[in-house]
């Protein structure tokens, strides 16, 4: 998850690196009092969006009155920068600085260890220096358990070109920073600019953070920082729920057991689609996972169903460690649970471990929504056709 630039912030004040104090507002009203809260001579009005490059596109301006925040804010707000619309500004403390460089740590997957880069040269875009001047960007590694100490960070910044006499100032604010890398389970930690002011402080000015979604369970906080307003609101309630599920456009719901096999009967559903008239597509990627229970089974039509979009639901399940039995209980299960707001006719496929057994608790329970199709390829055409039918 890519966290917006206040979030950012706070996770560094959180860990002690040294930031100015910034106030997120919505409105143009909000940054006038936000600038007024903060009380200095200058502001900065930042465009909060999860893409670089807001300063060149104008999404940073100065304020030297509340009332010049309001108007820059006003500009800013409802913007559309790089195809991500502005919905909020931080009003920041204004910085009067010196010199701009660049930090960062970042997971580097092929190496198996981290990858620390800094550059006296901060401030521009950091793609752009890489290229034109590489010489300009150290980069060194990061060994995860022994991380940055101050010996490490002093490393860094010999490398990057940074004088010994300046290494005490900023050697702690590294330090913070990957503490802040480490603590939150990140796997981006940037810090573009990282400023020294016309005092010498050091600032972490812009900060940007990726958190690394598999460790959410050990990280509670986190949810928090999911941006709900710009999420999927099925993809949201699936989430709450724990299923595995993706929302596509198409209007044929699909669900599964196995990644593999959810992926493949996308597939399927989509090229059988195309001899149907609207040409039918799927609707969602929904993996129940290997041991799915009538109640997960429940769930997931629920949520299927509730997706206006979709016209018909195609459930495909290979029995292997869960039998064929237990599914067709759980379709049973779902289908009760659900009764009259269940309204989306059913193909169901089964197959694997049980599936006679499956197949006849099923035929017995005989449910009008239902239809069961002996194999992949029919079902996902018998599923498109009842999606056309249905549009
Ligand atoms: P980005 O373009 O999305 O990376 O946004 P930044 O937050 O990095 O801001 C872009 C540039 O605006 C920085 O590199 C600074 O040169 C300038 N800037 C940002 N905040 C301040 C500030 O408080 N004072 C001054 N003078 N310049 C600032
Ligand atoms: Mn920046």
């Amino acid at each position: 998850m890519d966290l917006y630039e206040y979030q950012a912030r706070d996770l560094f004040e959180k860990h002690g690196v040294p930031v100015l104090r910034g106030i997120v507002a919505e409105t143009p009203e909000q940054a006038a009092s936000a600038a007024s809260d903060l009380g200095t001579p200058v502001v900065v009005v930042k465009a909060q969006v999860k893409v670089g490059g807001r300063g060149k596109a104008g999404g940073v301006k100065i304020g030297k009155s509340p009332q010049e925040a309001q108007e820059k804010a006003e500009a800013i707000l409802g913007m559309d920068i790089k195809g991500h619309t502005v919905h909020k500004v931080m009003i920041a403390e204004g910085a009067d600085i010196a010199e701009e460089y660049y930090f960062s740590i970042l997971l580097d997957r092929g190496e198996r260890r981290y990858l620390a880069m800094c550059s006296r040269e901060g401030g521009m875009d950091i793609e752009t220096l890489a290229k034109e001047r590489p010489e300009a960007l150290a980069k060194v590694p990061v060994d995860p358990i022994d991380g940055v100490d101050e010996a490490k960070a002093s490393q860094i910044l010999t490398e990057a070109g940074f004088p010994a006499e300046e290494h005490a100032a900023i050697v702690p604010v590294l330090v913070k920073l990957w503490e802040t890398y480490r603590d939150e389970d990140a796997t981006l930690v940037e810090v573009n600019p990282l400023v020294k002011t016309g005092e010498g402080r050091i600032l972490a000015l812009d900060g940007k953070m990726t958190i690394d979604n598999n460790a959410s369970f050990r990280q509670p906080d986190h949810a928090a920082l999911v941006d709900r307003a710009a999420t999927d609101p099925l993809e949201l309630r699936a989430g709450e729920l724990g299923l595995n599920y993706v929302k596509l456009d198409g209007n044929v719901g699909v669900i599964g057991n196995g990644a593999g096999l959810v992926m493949s009967t996308l597939d399927c559903v989509a090229y059988a689609g195309q001899e149907f008239p609207g040409k039918p597509s799927p609707a969602n990627f929904l993996d129940i996972g290997g041991g799915a229970s009538a109640e997960i089974m429940a769930n997931g039509l629920d949520l299927i169903m509730s997706d206006e979009q979709v016209r018909s639901v195609f459930v495909n399940v290979f029995g292997g460690i869960t039998a064929c039995d237990q599914v067709a209980l759980g379709i049973k299960g779902a289908l009760e649970k659900l009764g009259d707001t269940a309204t989306k006719p059913l193909v169901v496929r089964l197959d694997g471990n049980a599936v006679e057994a499956g197949r006849q608790i099923l035929s017995d329970y005989n449910h009008p929504l239902v239809t069961m199709v002996p194999t992949m390829d029919e079902a996902a055409r018998k599923a498109a056709e009842l999606a056309a039918k249905e549009a």
